[in-house]
């Protein structure tokens, strides 16, 4: 119930759209499909992912024969669920941490501003409702304000934080970080680190000396590379999505601000151009504001 909440202006406006595209026609012409395609792209779908889209119900009117805003909105739902599922994109789980496994290491991506450190937060919280033994590290040590963040999100939930000074080897902090988790025997650690996007090249250095330096004290470290975007920025997040995959091996994503936009059609082309799995979406500012992706529920949120 919550999601739907959450997604109320993704679903409104989509919805709106929609069936203001299909208003008054009988049947799906070039029409109705020119205005479909112009909603997917205004909601942020990218358009090579509308395209892709735009394809498939071409596809299926010709051979289905449908009338009216009902069956277009089944037939667009099918399609994008069915896009989501293709690259086992819309079947996220909570992050699986193997009892064996300790401690394990999450490193968290993504430029300042689009909810890292919040969602770093409602992850710890999440884990530590679970039962998990978390540690947080301040690796993102360009401004003084990150760290003061996560230091306010680390006592509101009540884990430790490793951190040092503004301005100090993110690597460095990373390395604290994993040696303290040990020390401590904790079960989760979860590493924020680059909050600005410096060429390409520094990014790159960067994130590679994190990793190699926390490879030091755990030899599979990370065990995650999350990177997190701000849904309601559209093409922002695409591009920030290409940097990071570019510079790291990002495995999952966190879209963040799907409460507060219109544009929540980003979960989809992003999954879809990049191929990597959207984990978790943010719906809030609070700390249980942050919900594991389920496809079905978010195709259905835009058509119910
Ligand atoms: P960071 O610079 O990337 O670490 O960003 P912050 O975590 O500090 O978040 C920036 C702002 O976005 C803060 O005001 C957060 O409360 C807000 N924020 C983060 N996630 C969400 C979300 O899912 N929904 C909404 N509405 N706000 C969010």
């Amino acid at each position: 119930e919550s999601l739907d909440k959450g997604l109320e202006k993704s679903k409104t406006s989509f919805f709106t759209k929609l069936s203001k595209a299909v208003a008054g026609k009988s049947k799906v012409d070039d029409e109705v499909l020119d205005n479909l395609e112009e909603i997917l792209v205004s909601s942020d779908v990218g358009v090579s992912t509308t395209l892709k889209i735009i394809e498939r119900i071409e596809k299926r009117v010709a051979v289905d024969k449908f009338l009216g805003t009902e069956e277009l909105n089944q037939i667009l739902r099918e399609e994008i669920a069915g896009l989501l599922s293709e690259n086992n994109l819309g079947n996220a789980t909570e992050f699986e941490v193997p009892i064996n496994k300790k401690p394990y290491v999450i490193m968290v991506v993504g430029v300042n501003g689009v909810g890292k450190t919040t969602t770093i937060g409602k992850l710890a919280f999440q884990f530590k409702k679970a039962g998990y033994n978390v540690v947080l590290g301040a690796a993102d040590t360009f401004r003084a304000a990150a760290i003061d963040q996560l230091q306010i999100w680390a006592d509101r939930v009540g884990v430790p934080l490793v951190k040092q000074q503004m301005g100090s080897d993110p690597a460095s902090v990373a390395f604290d970080t994993l040696q303290s988790a040990v020390a401590q025997n904790a079960d989760i650690v979860i590493i924020d680190t680059a909050g600005r996007l410096h060429n390409k090249v520094g990014l790159m250095n960067e994130l590679a000396k994190v990793k190699k330096v926390m490879q030091k004290v755990i030899a599979d470290a990370p065990n995650d590379v999350l990177l997190v975007l701000d849904g309601s920025t559209g093409q922002n997040a695409f591009e920030q999505a290409k940097q990071f995959t570019a510079a790291t091996e990002v495995n999952c994503l966190a879209v963040t601000k799907l409460d507060g936009t219109a544009k929540g059609g980003v979960v989809i082309g992003i999954s879809d151009q990049f191929k990597i799995p959207v984990k978790y979406i943010g719906v809030g500012e609070g700390i249980e504001d942050l919900q594991v992706f389920n496809k079905f529920e978010f195709v259905d949120s835009f058509f119910k």
